[in-house]
C-alpha cells in the first residue's frame, strides 16, 4: 500500500514526503485506515516498527478536522485546561520522543495543534504553564499526569482518544495503580489504541477490560 491510499489528508501526506517516508510500514498500512475510521486497536509492535506514526497521524488528523474553521467561533476558551488526545508512556525519554515526532508530523498545520509532553524529574511549574488554556495532544507519564490533575492543571473529561504506548513496560514499571486512577477519570466514550511489545496476563486483562471490539494487529 501507499500512504496516499490510507485516507490521510494532504498536510500530513506532504509532511511524510518531506520526511522521506516512501512507504507505510506494515503496521501503518494495516492500522491507519481502521484507526481513522474510529476503531479501537491492539497492536503487538516493537520500537522500530513505525508504531508512533500509526497512532500520531490519525490522532492529528482527527483533531485537525474537528477544529472550527472560523477562529472567532472557537469554543476552546470555555473548555478550561482540556486535553483531546492523551498518550500515556512509561518513561520521560519516550514522552519527549513521541511529542517531538507529533510536532514534526504537524508541521503543515501551522501551529493549529498544541502538543505538550509532561513527565517527572523536572519542575512542575513550567509544565503547568504550558497546559494553560488547554492542550490538543498531551504525552504523559502516569505519575506526573496524576500530580498535574490534583492541582487542576489538567482535566481529562474531554479526552476523545487514549493511546497506551509500550503498555507492557508501563505495567512492569509499577504504574498499575496510577493507570487505574487515570482511567477512572476518562470519559467512557473514547477511542483506545494500545501498543505493547509483549502480552503478559496483566496486559491481556487490561485490553479485555478497556477495549471495545478492537482490531488486532501483530507485526
Ligand atoms: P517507531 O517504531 O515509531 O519508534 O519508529 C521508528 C523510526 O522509523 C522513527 O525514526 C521513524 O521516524 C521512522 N519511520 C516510521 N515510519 C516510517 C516510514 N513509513 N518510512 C520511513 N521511516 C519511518
Amino acid at each position: 500500500a501507499q500512504f496516499t491510499e490510507l485516507g490521510l489528508i494532504p498536510p500530513l501526506l506532504a509532511r511524510l514526503t518531506e520526511l522521506e517516508y516512501l512507504q507505510p510500514t506494515p503496521i501503518q498500512a494495516q492500522a491507519i485506515p481502521s484507526v481513522l475510521a474510529g476503531r479501537d486497536l491492539i497492536a503487538g509492535a516493537n520500537t522500530g516498527s513505525g508504531k508512533t506514526a500509526t497512532f500520531a497521524l490519525p490522532l492529528l488528523q482527527h483533531i485537525f478536522l474537528q477544529q472550527p474553521t472560523d477562529k472567532t467561533l472557537s469554543s476552546k476558551s470555555n473548555k478550561g485546561n482540556y486535553v483531546t488526545g492523551l498518550i500515556l508512556v512509561p518513561t520521560r525519554e519516550l514522552a519527549k520522543q513521541v511529542a517531538d515526532s507529533i510536532k514534526s508530523y504537524a508541521a503543515h498545520f501551522n501551529g493549529a495543534i498544541k502538543t505538550v509532553a509532561v513527565f517527572g524529574g523536572v519542575s512542575v511549574n513550567t509544565q503547568m504553564l504550558a497546559l494553560r488554556g488547554g492542550t490538543d495532544i498531551l504525552v504523559a507519564t502516569p505519575g506526573r499526569l496524576l500530580d498535574l490533575i490534583s492541582t487542576n492543571a489538567i482535566k481529562l473529561d474531554l479526552v476523545s482518544t487514549l493511546v497506551l504506548d509500550e503498555a507492557d513496560r508501563m505495567l512492569s514499571l509499577g504504574f498499575t495503580e496510577e493507570l487505574s486512577a487515570l482511567l477512572a477519570l476518562l470519559p467512557k466514550k473514547k477511542q483506545i489504541l494500545l501498543f505493547s511489545a509483549t502480552f503478559p496476563e496483566q496486559v491481556k486483562a487490561l485490553t479485555q477490560e478497556l477495549l471495545n471490539n478492537p482490531i488486532e494487529i501483530q507485526v
